[in-house]
């Protein structure tokens, strides 16, 4: 079936509207029409060929949220009707130790929502900016928020999982002090998701003008990491971090944040390498500087529900598909509140 979606030909080209064909419905496969999609910085490094191997035309988007209409035979998690979800995996080998621990995310046959290795033409896998998507059932989430809050659920899609995996991982809850650098579309859920698990937050960001904004989302202090007075003040006091920013930084000025045996837990995925730390820096208190991807299906599973439980969704600014470029460059100067989702309705021109 052909549908409308919005994508690049080329890295330097603007995204613009296509024409883009879904697989027939295969016999454990989930039709989806998609009423929303959350637009994630990793959309933006990708489409740009900001990381190697895009491979065009790229149709971006893997913070999708809409509605089944169709499955197939064999198809026993979601039926016609249901609310769905879907982040940035479709497909996995589905037998190593990595899927059977639920942690599809790191298996070497993960199969990406968008630029990952399909049969289905054009022989990539092409995103949500697109009016429908059929997925295996396995990579389909449930959704059990309100309908109307449907579009501010997208963003749990990626930026939800994406900082509730290492926030569980690392037992972030009660008693514990949990740092978030960078407040975008990651770290605001980032705040929100800490601070329901119960631990001390302390938002780090990079813009005095987010201050207010921070603490309403849930931290308990924020400091303004370019000041170096108040970075001073939060020596040796976290017990975790979680980094999000999009950009090379001097990772030194966070690690020495860490109390002994604390961790940071790198999610911002840089083009370019951010300059080595200093080994002294983790020697001294048996400090960690570690890595997450995303997180797997059953995580995520319980993060949406964890959300639905405690009424949280993501705060959004809705836009029209042909808007994206637009709100590409608001997102490059920090400028959205707090994360972008296209209205899909606004796909078919
Ligand atoms: P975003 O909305 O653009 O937020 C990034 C934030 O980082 C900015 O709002 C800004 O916050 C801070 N920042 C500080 N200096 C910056 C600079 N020079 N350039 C850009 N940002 C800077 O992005 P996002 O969607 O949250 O994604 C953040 C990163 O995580 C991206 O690299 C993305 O590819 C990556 N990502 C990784 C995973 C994973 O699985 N590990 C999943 C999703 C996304 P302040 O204004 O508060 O300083
Ligand atoms: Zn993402």
């Amino acid at each position: 079936m052909t549908v409308k979606a919005y994508g690049a030909h080329a890295g330097d080209q603007p995204l613009v509207s296509l024409d883009i064909t879904r697989r027939d419905v295969g016999a454990h496969d989930v039709q989806i029409d998609i009423a929303y999609c959350g637009v994630c910085h990793s959309d933006l490094h990708q489409v740009r060929g900001e990381w190697a191997g895009t491979l065009y035309p790229c149709v971006p988007g893997h913070e999708i949220v809409g509605r089944v209409v169709a499955v197939g035979a064999h198809v026993s998690r979601h039926k016609v009707g249901d609310l769905v979800g879907v982040g940035c995996m479709v497909d996995s080998c589905q037998g190593c130790a990595d899927c059977e621990d639920g942690l599809e995310q790191y298996c070497d046959g993960m199969v990406g929502t968008y630029n990952g290795p399909t049969a289905d033409a054009p022989g990539h896998t092409l995103g949500g900016y697109a009016q429908q998507i059929v997925v295996h059932e396995r990579f389909v989430l449930r959704v059990r928020h309100a309908e109307d809050q449907l579009a501010a659920v997208a963003p749990l899609l990626c930026a939800g999982i994406t900082t509730w995996s290492p926030l569980r991982h690392w037992n972030a809850g009660p008693g514990k002090r949990v740092g978030i650098v960078g407040i975008g579309g990651l770290g605001h859920m980032g705040i929100k998701l800490a601070r329901a698990l119960g631990a001390h937050v302390v938002a780090f960001t990079t813009s005095e003008s987010k201050r207010q904004d921070a603490l309403a989302l849930g931290a308990h202090e924020v400091v303004v990491s370019r000041d170096p007075g108040a970075m001073a003040e939060q020596a040796k006091s976290l017990d975790l971090i979680v980094n999000t920013v999009a950009a090379p930084h001097d990772l030194d000025a966070f690690l020495n944040l860490l109390k002994r045996d604390g961790t940071m837990v790198l999610v911002g995925a840089p083009s370019t390498p951010h300059p080595s730390p200093q080994v002294f820096n983790l020697i001294m208190k048996r400090r960690a500087l570690a890595g997450s991807m995303i997180g797997g299906i059953p995580e995520t599973q319980e993060m949406l529900d964890f959300c639905a439980e405690h009424g949280i969704v993501a705060d959004i600014e809705m836009i029209r598909a042909d808007e994206i470029n637009a709100a590409y460059e608001r997102m490059l100067k920090g400028d959205v509140k707090y994360r972008f989702v296209i209205d899909s309705a606004t796909l078919a021109g």
